[in-house]
């Protein structure tokens, strides 16, 4: 692929999605910074497998609903790097119950886990990238963000505003040479999906066309191809990569 900046940011990278991304990323020759929340050692793990595989790698502490760790976080890498060429909004929690068990706390803090950690994101690396007008920024959405599901009222509500915030900041960012788009997921496997019965994930399977769970490096490779030269005249997109679930 064709990608004329030096680094990206992505954060909940140590693992699940965001490290596949992180992976993905390195290959295609990119410094990879590697954001993580709560566990040090499984960032500095994928560091090493990034470097060990020839790839160039930062690991970069930081919870993404702190605005004033997330401004930090972005002014070291320009410090470091001289620019934040992209950025993936990766970081996401569930919280899943029935609405009329939700307390307002289980929704704002999937909300702000999901959504206001990227708009924060989103808004200082647009700052950033104006300065040399280039950049694109690529935002994990989800498949619930466009079909809704029960027990997700939150989570729905997050990935849905997601998509809305990514469009609006595509129209802001163009002039400034900035692109904006999302990726929605379906039923990836990880440990955010580990958590279903079997008896869930088979009925979800059952459903699926494609007829399986996707696999991190499928979000990852969507990720790079939109982030790229590649997509130059793509912006305010939704890709979806479900297996067809949700067409
Ligand atoms: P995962 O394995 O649970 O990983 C989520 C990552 O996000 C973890 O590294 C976590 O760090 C990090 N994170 C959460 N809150 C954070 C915060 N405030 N600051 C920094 N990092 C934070 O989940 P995943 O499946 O890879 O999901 C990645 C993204 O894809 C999420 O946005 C998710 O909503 C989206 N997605 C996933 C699926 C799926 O089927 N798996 C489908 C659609 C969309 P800690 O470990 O420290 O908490």
């Amino acid at each position: 692929m064709n990608f004329s900046g030096k680094n990206v940011l992505i954060t909940g990278a140590s693992k699940g999605i965001g490290a596949a991304i992180s992976k993905e990323l390195a290959k295609e020759g990119l410094k990879v910074w590697i954001n993580y929340r709560s566990n040090p050692k499984l960032a500095d793990s994928l560091k090493k497998e990034i470097e060990q595989e020839g790839g160039k790698a930062a690991v970069i502490g930081f919870d993404a609903t702190d605005e004033d760790a997330f401004v930090e976080a972005i002014k070291t890498i320009v410090n470091s790097d001289g620019e934040i060429s992209y950025l993936v909004n990766n970081a996401g929690i569930t919280n899943d119950k029935l609405a009329i068990r939700m307390k307002k706390e289980d929704f704002t803090s999937v909300v702000d886990a999901n959504l206001t950690s990227a708009f924060i994101g989103s808004r200082e690396a647009l700052k950033a990238m104006s300065k040399k007008r280039v950049g694109s920024i690529v935002n994990i959405a989800s498949i619930v963000g466009e079909s809704g599901n029960a027990g997700q009222v939150n989570y729905a509500a997050s990935k849905g505003g997601m998509i809305a915030m990514t469009k609006s900041f595509a129209k802001e960012g163009a002039a400034r040479g900035v692109r904006f788009n999302c990726v929605t997921p379906g039923f990836i496997a990880t440990d955010m999906t580990d958590k279903l019965s079997e008896e869930i994930k088979e009925s979800y399977v059952s459903n699926i066309p494609l007829k399986r769970f996707g696999d991190p490096k499928d979000i990852a490779r969507a990720v790079a191809f939109l982030l790229s030269d590649d997509s130059s005249y793509i912006t305010g997109e939704v890709l979806k990569v479900n297996g067809g679930l949700y067409m």
